[in-house]
């Protein structure tokens, strides 16, 4: 597979994971409990994680909030979860942060909004305040320009500007063009506040798919920080993932992008894991990172009538999610092994043989029997009832013999 050339940046850690030029391309998430909520925002953060989300952000909209953040944190660790909680703070983040010490020493760290800090305005030291506080407690900082809240004087400002030019050009670009000046000018405010560059994340979020190529390509180019990825309020289900694999998939592979959430909004009682796995499949698919073994199925058409093989395809698909807890500490690499579930011999063995193993089940009218494929080459043929439990045989099995190592390793 071709590979995608990241784009160089400095380097920040973040509760000890690192971001930006090399380091892997991490998966975050957002909360949507009531952070005051102790139980319910450790178990959500704990889920999170368990998802394979690597940094997790909650709101610290108020008191409440900001004094539940060390408990969360307290009792995280007690349950042996160590992911980074980041804080998300809104107009009063400098009153918590330094009414609440404990909770500004327990985040890893601070995501600060410049269009609702007053960043540059006469007599207003709020965003001056947080990044002291970041500088004290020495943690990093993301700027997270948001266009649902712009720096309205900025954008005012260049909106005049813009008014007076010859062919001036249209609000679009204009208001394109402010987030990304809010956000380098807001990050040069918070290195001459005292944060070193490698402490600074940057972000723009945009809710079009187009404006967020266009923003974060300028940005890209304007600056080395870090950049954090997401299409703000992608919105639900499939509109959602599909508007965030598009977005996001076109600037990871120009090489922009060092952390990205999937902002999905969850249906009503829904699993907010969904957002991390999204995240990892999109990262999966463009070939950046893997996160679980891919399950290749054939869409079916006429030729398989049953819903034998789609069953089949979502108990493998389940299995492999399921046992992935597990396998990742037991065995290294299988996150690359890739299973093929085909409806019938007309395209069944040719993508078995090009994954690591493959079934390929008999269509209509065709012959009751399911050849398997191993490392490309007919394994052996499966026939009756008991298909899928012998071909799960199969598949531990390969894995044992593939993947062992780490076991190996370890016990030495
Ligand atoms: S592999 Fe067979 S069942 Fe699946 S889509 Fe192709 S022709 Fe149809």
């Amino acid at each position: 597979m071709a590979q995608i050339q990241r784009r160089k940046t400095v380097t920040a850690t973040i509760g000890g994971v690192r971001v930006g030029s090399d380091a892997p391309v991490v998966v975050q998430s957002m909360t949507n409990t009531d952070t005051a909520d102790i139980p319910s925002t450790v178990k959500q953060v704990a889920a999170l994680a368990r998802a394979g989300s690597e940094l997790v952000r909650v709101t610290v909209n108020n008191e409440d909030a900001a004094a539940a953040v060390a408990p969360i944190v307290d009792e995280l660790d007690k349950q042996g979860i160590h992911v980074p909680i980041i804080g998300d703070f809104h107009y009063n983040g400098h009153l918590l942060l330094t009414k609440y010490p404990e909770c500004a020493r327990a985040l890893a760290k601070y995501r600060i909004n410049p269009g609702n800090v007053s960043v540059g305005r006469e007599n207003d030291d709020n965003f001056r305040t947080m990044i002291e506080v970041a500088v004290k407690n020495q943690k990093p900082v993301r700027i997270g320009v948001n266009w649902g809240s712009p720096d309205s004087a900025l954008l005012t400002k260049m909106m005049d500007e813009n008014s007076l030019l010859a062919e001036p050009k249209d609000a679009r670009e204009v208001t394109m063009e402010a987030m990304v000046v809010s956000a380098l000018n807001s990050a040069a405010l918070a290195e001459k506040y005292g944060l070193r560059a490698d402490q600074i994340i940057l972000s723009a979020k945009v809710s079009g798919v187009q404006d967020l190529i266009d923003v974060y390509r300028a940005l890209a180019a304007r600056c080395n920080y870090p950049l954090h990825l997401g299409l703000t309020e992608a919105g639900m289900g499939a509109k959602g993932i599909v508007a965030s694999a598009a977005a996001l998939g076109v600037v990871l592979q120009e090489g922009i992008g060092d952390t990205i959430r999937v902002s999905l909004t969850p249906a009503p009682g829904g699993d907010r894991t969904e957002e991390v796995r999204v995240g990892q499949q999109i990262l999966q698919s463009l070939g950046i990172r893997s996160f679980t073994p891919q399950v290749t199925a054939c869409p079916g058409c006429g030729r398989t009538t049953s819903t034998f093989f789609q069953e089949m395809a979502e108990q493998i698909q389940t299995y492999l999610r399921e046992q992935m807890p597990l396998w990742k500490d037991r065995y290294t690499g299988v996150e690359e092994m890739k299973v093929a579930v085909m409806g019938c011999i007309v395209n069944g063995p040719g993508e078995s043989k090009h994954a690591s193993l493959g079934i390929s089940l008999p269509g209509t009218f065709e012959e009751p029997k399911a050849p398997v494929y191993v490392d490309g080459r007919l394994f052996t043929t499966l026939k009756g009832d008991k298909i899928v439990a012998e071909f799960i045989d199969i598949l531990n099995e390969y894995v044992e013999s593939h993947y062992a190592a780490k076991v190996e390793v370890a016990a030495k």
